[in-house]
């Protein structure tokens, strides 16, 4: 499943780009209004760089995309999402198709590189809280026997359970942390870019695995 990297990167490009004001309206309520406007630029130059790569091995196009995120988005997210790529690329070194084990190797990975860089836990209103109980369901369903899609599709409900849990939460981390208590009641735009990405992956694989 998912051979085609790069047509999976480029979906996560589609929906970004899809939802670059509302990314953007809602860091403007507590931060900088710019989220949508960093990951759309990343994005769009992973993109172009994607588009003359000449090669489609997982390893390589990820460590690309997060090198290409981490220099041309200025934000504190770029950095982030782009660590998580190199290190989804390490856990992916090698393989030609990405099997369920590969992938929750992978989720891992861009976990650990996150809590690393952005020095953040699950209860800070970041990405992390939209990221770590995705992959926990995802976990959850392969112990139960799912298959990727299935996995894939639990991973992004309890993400979209996560972007509403950051509305009940106070930010401690990043520039909504500057608000305090007035960043409650606000999603966080960051776990909301993750919870698109999230679909959007997942719809991929489902029309993948149609076409398969
Ligand atoms: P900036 O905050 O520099 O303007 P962005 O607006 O692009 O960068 O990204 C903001 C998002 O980054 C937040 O909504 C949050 O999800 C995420 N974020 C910020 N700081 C951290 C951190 N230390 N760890 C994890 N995620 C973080
Ligand atoms: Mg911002």
């Amino acid at each position: 499943m998912m051979a085609n990297v790069i047509a999976a990167i480029d979906a996560l490009t589609e929906i970004i780009l899809a939802n670059k004001e509302k990314l953007t309206e809602l860091d403007a309520a507590i931060g900088d209004a710019d989220h949508g406007i960093n990951m759309a630029r990343g994005f769009e130059a992973v993109h172009a760089k994607l588009a003359t790569a000449g090669s489609d091995d997982i390893g390589g196009v990820l460590k690309m995309s997060g090198m290409t995120l981490i220099s041309t988005v200025g934000g504190a997210a770029g950095p982030l999402y782009g660590t998580a790529f190199i290190r989804m690329a390490a856990a992916a070194q090698g393989k030609t198709t990405i099997d369920t084990e590969t992938a929750e190797a992978m989720f891992e990975a861009a976990i650990g590189g996150i809590k690393e860089r952005g020095k953040a836990v699950r209860g800070e209103k970041t990405m992390l809280d939209a990221l770590e109980p995705a992959y926990e369901a995802f976990s959850q369903g392969m112990a139960e026997g799912e298959d990727l899609l299935r996995c894939l599709e639990l991973a992004t409900d309890a993400a979209g359970k996560g972007v509403e849990y950051t509305k009940t939460i106070i930010a401690t981390k990043g520039r909504a942390s500057y608000l305090g208590e007035r960043s409650l009641g606000h999603q966080d735009a960051g776990a909301t870019s993750t919870y698109l990405m999230l679909a959007a992956l997942t719809a991929f694989a489902k029309k993948y695995s149609r076409e398969a």
